[in-house]
C-alpha cells in the first residue's frame, strides 16, 4: 500500500527546504513520532499545512532522510526512479561512449536526485550501494527501473547502513544476472584495474580519483621516484609506473594490500619486482624514511578521513597538518606532494590552510600547481556542498 505521511517542519527550517536543501535533518522536524518505519514516504509541510517537499525516512550519518521531489503530486514509484536514472544515464553519455574507460559512477546519490543511493558501472556490471535501511526499502522499485533502462551483465549491491558507524557485510552482494568473474578487469584511461564485486565493502579502486591518476601519469611521473602512502591496491602507483616513474613505493598497513597491489601491476604489464610494496603503518614508515635519509620526488597522501591502527588514531580534520609535515621532510626539493582528502568535514579553503600551516611550521616554501575536486560522473547537488567532499592539491616544494 502506497502512503505518504505529513511531517511538520519547524519554521526556521522552512526556507532552507524551499531553497532546495536535500538532506532532512533530525532537528528540522517538530515531531518524528508519526513515522514508524524507515522507507516511509514523507511530505514536509509548513505550519499552515502547505506542502514544501517530498522525501523518504532513512537514517544515515547526520540525516534522517532525503528530499526526493518538490512536486506535491509526484508518486515515488518505479516511474519516478526510472526518470531519475534515465537522466543520470544521459548525463554520463561520454563515459558510456569512451572505450578507454569502462568504470565510472552512474548515479551519485543526492547529486542525481536520490540521496542514499549510488550506482557504479563496471564494464557491464552495476553495483548499487545502499546507505540506509530507508532507501533499501525502495530496492524493488529501483531495481525494476534500472533493469528496464540498461543492458546489464549482472547486478551487485553493498549495504552500508551506517546507523552504528559500521558497515553491514552479510556476504550476499550478488543480486541478479550473471555472476562476475573474480576479478573482472575494467579500463580507466587505457589502464587496467582488477575489480572484485563480491569481496567486502571495497571493490579495488576508488573511481573518484580518476582525473588525479591520469594527471600523475601524464604530467608528473616521468623519471620520478614515487611514494604512495595509504596505498590500498596501489592505484596511484600503477598510473605513476605507466607514466614512466623510475620507481614506486606503496605503503599500507593492511596485509591484503601486497597481493592486491602486485595484481594491479601485473595486469598492466608493470614489472612487480622493480616496485616496492611495504605492509606497514605509514607513521612508522615516515620515521624509518627520515632515519634512512630517504627522499622522494613525489609523495602521495590519501588517508581515510578517520583511521585507527594499533598505535595511532588519525583524523583528517585534526591530524592532516602533521601528516603533511611528515611528507614534506621526505620530499626532494622541487618535488611534488599530492595531498588528498575525502573528508566532508572541512572545505578546500581549510585544506589549503592546513598546507600553509605545515610549510610555515617547517619554514618551507611551496607553490600549488593544481587542484581537483570530484570528477564529472560524481555529480554534486549545488544545494548540498557537503556532497562535494574530495579535495586534492598538487603542491610543489620549493628548490
Ligand atoms: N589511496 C588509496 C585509497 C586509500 S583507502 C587509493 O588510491 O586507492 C585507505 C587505506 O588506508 C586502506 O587501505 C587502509 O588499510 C590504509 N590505512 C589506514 N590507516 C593506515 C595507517 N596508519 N598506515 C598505513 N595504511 C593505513
Amino acid at each position: 500500500m502506497y502512503k505518504e505521511i505529513d511531517l511538520l517542519v519547524k519554521p526556521e527550517f522552512v526556507q532552507e527546504y524551499k531553497n532546495g536543501y536535500p538532506l532532512i535533518s533530525k532537528e528540522s522536524i517538530s515531531d518524528w513520532s508519526k513515522v514508524t518505519k524507515e522507507g516511509e514516504i514523507i511530505n514536509l509541510v509548513d505550519n499552515k499545512n502547505k506542502f514544501i517537499a517530498k522525501g523518504y525516512y532513512g537514517i544515515q550519518n547526520k540525516g534522517y532522510g532525503w528530499v526526493l521531489s518538490a512536486k506535491k503530486d509526484e508518486k515515488i514509484d518505479v516511474e519516478y526512479f526510472k526518470k531519475k536514472i534515465e537522466f543520470a544515464i544521459k548525463y554520463r553519455k561520454d563515459f558510456f561512449d569512451d572505450e578507454s574507460t569502462t568504470a565510472f559512477r552512474l548515479f551519485n546519490g543526492e547529486g542525481d536526485g536520490v540521496g542514499g543511493l549510488t550506482i557504479d558501472y563496471f564494464d557491464g556490471f552495476y553495483l548499487l550501494t545502499w546507505y540506509s535501511i530507508g532507501i533499501y526499502e525502495q530496492k524493488e522499485a529501483i531495481l525494476e527501473a534500472l533493469r528496464s533502462l540498461v543492458d546489464f551483465k549482472g547486478i551487485y549491491q553493498k549495504k552500508r547502513f551506517d546507523s552504528k558507524g559500521m558497515y553491514l557485510i552479510d556476504g550476499d552482494d550478488f543480486v541478479c544476472g550473471a555472476k562476475a568473474e573474480a576479478p573482472i578487469v575494467v579500463k580507466e584511461n587505457g589502464a587496467n584495474f582488477a575489480i572484485y564485486l563480491d569481496d567486502g565493502p571495497m571493490v579495488g579502486v576508488f573511481l573518484d580519483q580518476r582525473d588525479v591518476r591520469k594527471t600523475i601519469r601524464d604530467k608528473y611521473a616521468k623519471g620520478k621516484t614515487v611514494l604512495n602512502t595509504f596505498s590500498y591496491t596501489g592505484a596511484f602507483c600503477v598510473f605513476a609506473a605507466l607514466g614512466g616513474s623510475s620507481k614506486t613505493t606503496s605503503v599500507d598497513l593492511a596485509n591484503r594490500s601486497r597481493a592486491k597491489t602486485q595484481e594491479q601491476f601485473r595486469i598492466n604489464d608493470i614489472d612487480v619486482q622493480s616496485q616496492d610494496i611495504i605492509v606497514e603503518d605509514v607513521f612508522n614508515y615516515f620515521k624509518y624514511a627520515v632515519r634512512k635519509n630517504l627522499l622522494f620526488d613525489m609523495v602521495v597522501l590519501d588517508p581515510p578521513s578517520f583511521a585507527r591502527s594499533k598505535k595511532h588514531t588519525f583524523s583528517a580534520s585534526k591530524d592532516y597538518v602533521n601528516l603533511l609535515k611528515e611528507a614534506i621532510q621526505i620530499t626532494n626539493k622541487g618535488g611534488i606532494i599530492v595531498a588528498s582528502t575525502n573528508s566532508a568535514n572541512f572545505s578546500m579553503m581549510t585544506f589549503r590552510d592546513f598546507i600553509f600551516k605545515a610549510f610555515k611550521e617547517l619554514k618551507g616554501k611551496y607553490r600549488v600547481e593544481e587542484s581537483f575536486s570530484l570528477p564529472k560522473d560524481f555529480r554534486v547537488n549545488d544545494k548540498f556542498k557537503e556532497g562535494d567532499y574530495l579535495k586534492v592539491v598538487f603542491i610543489r616544494k620549493d628548490k
